[in-house]
């Protein structure tokens, strides 16, 4: 069982998670970080960068939040005692790396990561302690200590599945066999030369199903505290169902298109295996989940779900011929790679080149491809009030027709399209409205598919 930092927010949301965990024989655990401590980490590392009088401020943040759930959930005695020190020995370590930041005034990768892990360290601790509160006897376990085993990128490791196998199948089995429930921290793990490497953001999601396939698991349950896999958002959309099957391609592109509901590797350790796997939600606990299986969903309908971005911006480049300029779209992108800034899509025609991405990088970028003046672009447009509506299903591309009644739905609202594209992926389409508009294209949509 994986649990999100969304199950982890607060008391009310630990204690259905511990009750989730406590009637299971034969478990494992993993968790991610206490919801919002990887944000708060990463703040830390900025402040710690600027003055070294920063950090117990810093740090008095992350200690709040985790004693706060101590002392809602573990009654005081013996076992208490033991979880706040086992919280405040790591963020001792902590200290010690923020410091060494401070003085340093900068920070490799390694580093990085090596801080980053302490939200799932402390995570699994807290839920660990929580459950030997409450007679389920459990151990934390870090991820490099467990024996998860990746390549040796910093940022967005890939796990190592065999080498993994042998050393967390060892290590951990003697516990479950002991009715010992194991608590892991995901979202880590350890590089070929013994660093600490990170598995890119929700990366417990992955961990999880390395740990699922370490163990040979008949299933792993991902649970969340958000609705699973629906048609569309249900706070958007009534007549939202859940679905009970969905395939990987789809869950992925669900993700990448707004619902951000699973780490997009997160089924890769499991491929060729019989493991099953849920998406869970604690806020429905008596259902089964979404069923994320690895080949075709096995669906009737084309359309699984409408998903939205309601945040999106575009840059509008023009220029004549801009769409045949050998080298000036990798120009741009690599310029707005190297300052992190990631675009979600890109569509080009001879006269223009749009580019799709975060509100947030808007300005940010404009500067920067400004400044690229090279004598082809004549003209940057920003629009910043746009949305994006996603269809995915894996049979949208095999049937005739579908696309029609996509567009039709959304003319009949009477709501402009203002760029679409299909085909990028079998499993997916997407089109840009008024952010205005958002809603009732969604719902538009929505109604035709699942009347
Ligand atoms: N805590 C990490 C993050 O926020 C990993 C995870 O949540 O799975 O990205
Ligand atoms: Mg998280």
């Amino acid at each position: 069982m994986k649990f999100g930092g969304g199950c982890l927010r607060d008391g009310c949301t630990f204690s259905q998670s511990c009750a989730m965990i406590g009637g299971n024989k034969r478990t494992a655990v993993v968790v991610s970080a206490v919801s919002g401590v990887t944000e708060q980490l990463l703040a830390a590392i900025e402040q710690a960068r600027r003055h070294e009088r920063n950090i117990p401020v810093v740090l008095a943040g992350l200690a709040a939040k985790h004693r706060a759930i101590i002392e809602e959930l573990c009654p005081a005695g013996r076992q208490k005692k033991k979880v706040r020190e086992a919280i405040a020995s790591q963020l001792v370590q902590v200290r010690r790396l923020l410091t060494g930041i401070a003085c340093h005034g900068d920070l490799t990768p390694a580093v990085r990561a090596r801080l980053l892990s302490y939200g799932e360290r402390l995570a699994a601790r807290l839920l660990a302690g929580i459950l030997n509160g409450r007679g389920v006897k459990a151990k934390a376990l870090d991820a490099h200590l467990a024996g998860i085993r990746t390549d040796e990128s910093f940022e967005s490791a890939s796990i190592d599945r065999e080498l993994t196998r042998k050393i967390l199948g060892a290590r951990v089995r003697p516990l479950l066999r002991k009715g010992i429930v194991p608590v892991i921290g995901g979202f880590f793990g350890r590089g070929p030369l013994g660093a600490i490497t990170l598995l890119g953001r929700n990366g417990s999601d992955y961990s999880a199903a390395a740990v699922a396939y370490a163990l040979q698991a008949n299933r792993l349950e991902i649970w969340k505290d958000v609705d699973g896999f629906m048609s569309a958002d249900p706070s958007l959309v009534a007549t939202a169902r859940r679905l009970e099957r969905i395939s990987f391609a789809e869950a992925a592109e669900l993700s990448y298109f707004g619902a951000k509901i699973l780490h997009p590797r997160t089924v890769e350790p499991l491929s060729g295996t019989k493991t099953r796997v849920f998406i869970r939600s604690l806020k429905e606990p008596e259902s089964p989940g979404s069923e994320i299986v690895a080949g075709r969903s096995g669906r009737e309908e084309a359309v699984a779900s409408i998903t939205a971005n309601k945040r999106l911006a575009n840059i509008r480049v023009h220029g004549a011929g801009i769409g045949s300029k050998p080298g000036l779209l990798s120009g741009i992108s690599s310029l707005l790679g190297n300052e992190g800034i990631n675009i979600h899509s890109v569509l080009t025609s001879q006269t223009c080149i749009n580019l799709l991405l975060d509100p947030d990088d808007g300005r940010r970028s404009m500067k920067k491809i400004r400044a690229l003046a090279n004598g082809i672009i004549k003209r940057i447009e920003f629009e910043e009030h746009i949305a994006l509506v996603g269809v995915v299903g894996d049979r949208i591309m095999e049937k005739e027709g579908i696309y029609a009644r996509i567009f039709t739905a959304v003319a009949r609202e009477k709501i402009n399209v203002e760029m679409a594209a299909a085909g990028a992926s079998p499993v997916a389409c997407y089109f840009i409205v008024k952010r205005a508009d958002l809603d009732r294209a969604v719902r538009a949509v929505h109604d035709e598919f699942f009347p």
